[in-house]
């Protein structure tokens, strides 16, 4: 199937409420300006570098989101453009996103990420460290940062009970602090669910899914 096809299969199966990030890192531009062509405008990559090159050349309408672990250093070079940080697991990095966010007179639409999978090699947030973040006083000065949501990654296993258990943590998590509001905290976003595990994620509760292989095909790194 060309990148074409797979993108239109894949969102005829999503619900609406239900928002696709179409994953193309590792691949080259031409593969982004076929799902670009197919009427697709969010893309997700995971290298701040890679992807700061491909929104150099690839038209400005294109929503840009850094969904892997994001260096503090490195946060500068996307400052100006990206559009949903979605791996945001300390205070420390998101103070250098307000920071750099400020810089360029924007809002930077954030997500905490929560370690909900067994594999201890995940990052992540657990339950107390979030409510500790969200509860500091140094977290509410933040005026260059919204949080708008929460992302997680199940754990990579066959295990369909395992996984399911895993997303609907997240959702209770995510639905729990929902009615906690502050000028910089409003949570409308869980971000879960990849090519192998997304219809799971969506039964529980997923509203944004994560989607790279099943559209461009496997990557070679
Ligand atoms: C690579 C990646 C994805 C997409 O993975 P696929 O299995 O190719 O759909 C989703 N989320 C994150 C955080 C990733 O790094």
């Amino acid at each position: 199937m060309s990148i074409k096809e797979s993108l239109l299969k894949i969102k005829k199966e999503l619900p609406n409420t239900v928002t696709l990030v179409a994953v193309s890192k590792t691949k080259p531009i031409s593969d982004l300006e076929e799902a670009y062509a197919a009427g697709q405008r969010i893309f997700g990559e995971n290298k701040i570098q890679e992807m700061t090159q491909k929104w150099e050349v690839m038209p400005k309408d294109i929503q840009w989101h850094m969904i892997g672990h994001v260096q503090t250093n490195k946060v500068k070079y996307m400052a100006e453009y990206v559009s949903l940080v979605h791996g945001v697991d300390s205070l420390k990095l998101l103070k250098e996103i307000n920071k750099q966010a400020k810089k360029h007179n924007r809002v930077i639409n954030c997500l905490l990420q929560m370690h909900i999978a067994e594999e201890s090699t995940k990052f992540g947030l657990d339950k107390e460290e979030l409510n500790s973040l969200i509860g500091s006083d140094v977290f509410k000065t933040l005026k260059n940062v919204n949080v708008v949501g929460l992302m997680g990654m199940a754990t990579f296993i066959d295990n369909k009970n395992q996984v399911k258990k895993e997303f609907s943590m997240l959702k209770e998590i995510f639905s729990s602090l929902q009615r906690v509001k502050s000028t910089n905290l409003d949570l409308k976003i869980l971000s879960m669910g990849m090519s192998g595990d997304y219809k799971l994620a969506i039964d529980q509760g997923s509203t944004m899914v994560r989607i790279g292989s099943s559209i461009f095909g496997s990557r070679n790194y």
